[in-house]
């Protein structure tokens, strides 16, 4: 279905998720119950903040989610620095919905490798929560995601029920200096190695940066993934 776009979006609620990461739920104006929507987890909105510069933002939430959430990082985007400061009752213009995400039907019977760096949390827990809710149709779920500090994850009262659900959940940290830390450091793709020897038909889902994206992809390929069986959000 299209979607009749732009639409405003409500903000309903504010919620510091990490170090200078704030979670917003929001509504389209006029919604009744949930939102009403179509996306694909994993899709990014690309949204109007008052007068500045569009910008992305993936899409927190999973499509059966009753609100919208997105999740901003304050950085010197002038759009995000704005929306970071917005509150309850404040509204945005939803330009379009873009990317692909990811297709899940696509990928039944097979365990899923989630590798992400930073807000990439965002389109991860999108395709995750989606998944979960369907957990019969896949084999192994993994998420691996790396953040610079401690400080810097998000997600942190959910990641117990990923766990509970079974999920093998590993996290790094790149900058562990002046912080207690026994799990390992350095960047996500390093995680890898330790999780891909025990799958069977796995499929990676890669929500990061550009660059994060092609070494990871190139770590995948090294390991004998096969190209269609690399998949990205965007
Ligand atoms: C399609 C799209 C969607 C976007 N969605 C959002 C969104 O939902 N929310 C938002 O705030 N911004 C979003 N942005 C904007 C963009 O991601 C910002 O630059 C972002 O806020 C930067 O912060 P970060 O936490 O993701 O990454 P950073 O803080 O730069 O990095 C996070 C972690 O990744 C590690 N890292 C750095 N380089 C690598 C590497 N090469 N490989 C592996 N790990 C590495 C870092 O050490 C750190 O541990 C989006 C942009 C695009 C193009």
């Amino acid at each position: 279905m299209k979607e009749e776009m732009p639409r405003t979006l409500v903000i309903r609620s504010v919620l510091e998720e990490a170090r200078e990461i704030r979670a917003f739920d929001m509504m389209p104006e006029g919604a009744r119950g949930a939102h009403g929507l179509a996306y694909t987890p994993g899709q990014v909105a690309l949204l109007q903040v008052g007068a500045e510069q569009p910008a992305y933002f993936a899409f927190a939430s999973a499509p059966e989610d009753e609100e919208l959430e997105l999740l901003v990082k304050r950085t010197d985007d002038p759009a995000s620095r704005m929306l970071y400061e917005m509150k309850e009752g404040e509204r945005v213009r939803l330009l379009k919905i873009a990317g692909h995400g990811f297709a899940l039907d696509g990928q039944k019977g097979r365990d899923l490798v989630f590798v992400a760096m930073g807000t990439g949390v965002a389109p991860l827990r999108s395709a995750l929560r989606h998944a979960l809710s369907r957990a019969d149709d896949f084999g192994q779920i993994v998420v691996l995601y790396g953040a610079r500090t401690p400080d810097d994850f998000c997600y942190r009262d959910e990641t117990e029920s990923w766990k509970a659900a079974g999920v093998e959940l590993r996290q790094v940290i790149s900058r562990p200096d002046g912080y207690e830390w026994s799990g390992q450091t350095g960047y996500v793709q390093s995680l890898l190695e330790h999780v891909l020897p025990n799958l069977s038909n796995p499929v990676a889902l890669v929500c990061g940066s550009r660059e994060m994206i092609a070494q990871t992809r190139d770590r995948l390929q090294e390991m004998g993934f096969a190209p269609e069986a690399i998949l990205t959000n965007y």
